[in-house]
């Protein structure tokens, strides 16, 4: 009887720690400001936006899993902070860096084990390569068209840098499905968005699957997407899948949306 009462309270000390999920935490990041000249042509291949300008955020995102921890999406170079960098159609600005944010939270860019980048455009992929220990996660077809003059993704391209690359399937980022990105083609070939489970509720982050909340009301698609016909079955498996988890979904790029997370640098959980 005696043992018996030994090995269950063994097992009842030893199975917590077993069955312990990890910790985790959600943070957003400031990672630039868009000045959008017109905001409508640009964003609407059916012009159903209001007219006008518009500023949007480019926001970043900290996820800690455990001992480990995920930058999804690095926003404007570093070189942009205090400028204001116009584009033509827009002007794109930088407050501060993704590196003096971490800092902030007494966390050193090594600290960094993921970068995952939703897709290959200038306002999500500018600080990637301050991160070059890390193991990058993008889209196959971004990773191949980014290549070249300006490229962000350079210390990736060298022979056995730790790099995944996806096309056709979802990522599992830590392989317990709390983390997981994507695959929702169509803004560009391989273009991902994030879902991220934690204590709280289930977040999906956007990636630029929609750039505003009326984009996500009228199923509306950019003129400069790779695909429309893409873009609107990925839509469809988006919400789809936002329905089945019940996930709160932040448009990264749309004000209202993240400011359904805590500000920097308090966290979600
Ligand atoms: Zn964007």
């Amino acid at each position: 009887m005696r043992k018996w009462i030994a090995a269950a309270l063994m097992f009842a000390l030893a199975a917590p720690a077993a069955a312990q999920a990890p910790k985790m935490q959600l943070w957003r990041l400031d990672c630039g400001q868009i000045l959008i000249k017109e905001f409508n042509s640009f964003f609407s291949d059916t012009l159903e936006y209001r007219p006008g300008p518009r500023t949007i955020p480019a926001s970043c995102y900290l996820i800690r899993h455990g001992d480990d921890y995920l930058l999804w999406d690095t926003g404007y170079p570093a070189s942009f902070k205090g400028k204001e960098v116009d584009r033509g159609a827009a002007v794109a600005s930088l407050r501060v860096t993704i590196v003096e944010q971490l800092a902030q939270i007494g966390l050193k860019p090594a600290d960094i084990d993921v970068v995952g980048i939703s897709h290959m455009h200038g306002d999500h992929t500018g600080q990637a390569a301050e991160f070059p220990q890390a193991k990058l996660v993008v889209g196959k077809g971004d990773f191949e068209l980014t290549k070249g003059e300006r490229d962000p993704f350079g210390p990736w391209r060298a022979d056995g840098a730790k790099l995944e690359l996806m096309h056709g399937a979802d990522i599992d980022m830590f392989g317990d499905g709390s983390v997981v990105a994507l695959n929702l083609p169509g803004h560009t070939p391989d273009h991902m968005a994030l879902l991220v489970k934690l204590a709280s509720g289930n977040v999906l982050l956007s990636g630029d699957m929609y750039h505003s909340t009326e984009a996500r009301q009228i199923k509306g698609v950019p003129p400069f997407n790779t695909s429309r016909a893409e873009t609107l079955a990925s839509i469809d498996r988006f919400e789809r899948l936002a329905k089945h988890w019940n996930a709160k979904v932040i448009i990264q790029h749309e004000p209202a949306d993240i400011a359904k997370l805590p500000a920097f640098p308090e966290a979600a959980q």
